[in-house]
């Protein structure tokens, strides 16, 4: 035998018995922000690599070293998006999409990460995510969580998920607060591990999201961003905050949430569970005012998230939150003996003529009745349909029931559908 040859680290396939989760939860995806008004966008999983390094932030971990980076064959570097917010900026500007305009959207689809696999964490993942440009907040701001809130009482995880609330001020607050932090960690610099004194000059914010306890320990003593918060950046999270309250949204707010790419102002929130252990981020987010113009637009406010569904569908299974899977087919049909084949497959078609909401499936490559009961029972259908030559002869089907305790019949094929409709009752 020919040597096998395996999948790509990190990339997974996504078996029969996974996709109705799948399924489930992007119906539900679908269902929730189109109640929203939101319209879908979707976008090439490869853009030049200068967008990602422009909008994500030369200095973050994804553009450091998570980015799947190749030069094609015309010498452009390319790289395989990371995440999505930067693609839906460029295709938005590109298309005068937002300019003078206000826009809801939405996208799923994979991302890629060269991270090191484990659970909850992939090389090729998939996000949900929703962008919305031309509206200042907080009142967008608060109905994209109100959105994310809904989504996850209908998919049943409510009580399992906290909202995680931060505001990062303007720009101006920020770059005040970075030069404090600066003068902060240089009088500490000596307990400051490598990648801590390297990103204090490049990137100081990100010291704030370190994951090493003794430098966390010193940060205690940091000065804090929101001492250097203006008038709105208040009323901004005030009013954000009286909303949430409002509509029931219970929060914590949380002073090191600074969420790991450049380009956010203003609220940054993140959704976080233990029910899944150390990957526990299922959705993040935040507002990014200044990115649509740092791409070539023109200046508009924004806001968006992203949530991770490999994690999402994680929980759901650790919590048992799957709803009835259900079985691949209603209606099986079983036939032997000269001309039944024929019959079946058009008897097969006709009722997807009839009821194309009813699942049937043919039974194909021949075999005895056993053989095909036992294909029938493994579908989980219904009721199985025989056709033999005597039943074809007359014009009649067999309908044999496989889950109810009704007894075999063989009626008239035009008496079928209404025996067929009782199933759904
Ligand atoms: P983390 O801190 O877990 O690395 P992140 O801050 O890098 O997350 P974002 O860029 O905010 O993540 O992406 C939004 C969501 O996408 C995350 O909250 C998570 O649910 C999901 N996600 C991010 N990276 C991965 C990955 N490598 N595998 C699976 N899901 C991921
Ligand atoms: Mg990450």
């Amino acid at each position: 035998m020919a040597k096998q040859i395996q999948a790509i680290r990190g990339m997974n396939d996504c078996l029969p018995e996974q996709t109705p989760v799948w399924q489930m939860v992007e119906a539900t995806l679908r269902r929730v922000v189109s109640s929203y008004g939101y319209s879908e966008i979707r976008m090439p999983v490869v853009e030049m690599t200068h967008l990602f390094q422009r909008a994500i932030g030369e200095v973050t971990d994804v553009v450091e070293k998570e980015m799947y980076t190749f030069n094609d064959r015309n010498g452009d570097s390319l790289t395989l998006r990371p995440e999505g917010t930067a693609g839906c900026v460029r295709a938005c500007i590109e298309h005068g999409l937002v300019y003078n305009q206000e826009r809801r959207l939405w996208y799923v689809g994979p991302m890629f990460r060269h991270e090191r696999p484990q659970k909850g964490r992939y090389r090729q993942f998939h996000q949900f995510g929703v962008e919305v440009f031309g509206l200042t907040g907080p009142d967008i701001d608060a109905e994209l969580i109100m959105l994310t809130a809904r989504l996850w009482r209908e998919l049943g995880i409510e009580q399992f998920t906290t909202l995680q609330l931060n505001t990062l001020g303007s720009s101006a607050e920020r770059a005040a607060y970075r030069d404090a932090l600066v003068a902060f960690l240089e009088q500490h610099k000596e307990s400051l591990d490598e990648e801590c004194q390297r990103r204090m000059y490049t990137n100081p914010l990100r010291v704030l999201d370190t994951k090493n306890p003794q430098v966390q320990e010193i940060l205690t003593q940091a000065p804090v961003l929101s001492d250097y918060f203006g008038e709105e950046t208040k009323a901004h999270f005030d009013g954000l905050k009286a909303l949430l309250d409002a509509a029931g949204i219970a929060y914590q707010v949380n002073e090191r949430l600074v969420r790991g790419l450049d380009y956010y102002n203003y609220t940054v929130f993140e959704w976080v569970t233990d029910s899944l252990g150390a990957q526990g981020t299922i959705c993040g987010g935040g507002r990014y005012d200044g990115l649509v113009e740092q791409l070539g637009g023109h200046a508009t406010p924004a806001i968006g998230f992203a949530m991770g569904l490999e994690r999402l569908t994680l929980m759901l299974e650790t919590l048992e939150k799957i709803r009835n899977i259900p079985a691949v087919a209603d209606v099986y049909i079983c036939m032997a003996g000269e001309g039944t084949l024929t019959a079946g497959l058009l008897l097969a078609e006709k009722l997807r003529n009839e009821r194309p909401e009813l699942r049937v499936m043919t039974h194909c490559g021949g075999g005895n009745f056993k053989k095909q009961m036992k294909r029938a029972d493994k579908v989980e259908a219904r009721i199985a349909l025989i056709l033999g030559e005597s039943e074809v002869a007359d014009n009649k089907v067999t309908v044999k029931f496989l889950r109810d305790q009704v007894e075999q019949q063989t009626v008239d094929v035009t008496a079928l559908l209404p025996i067929l409709d009782k199933l759904g009752e």
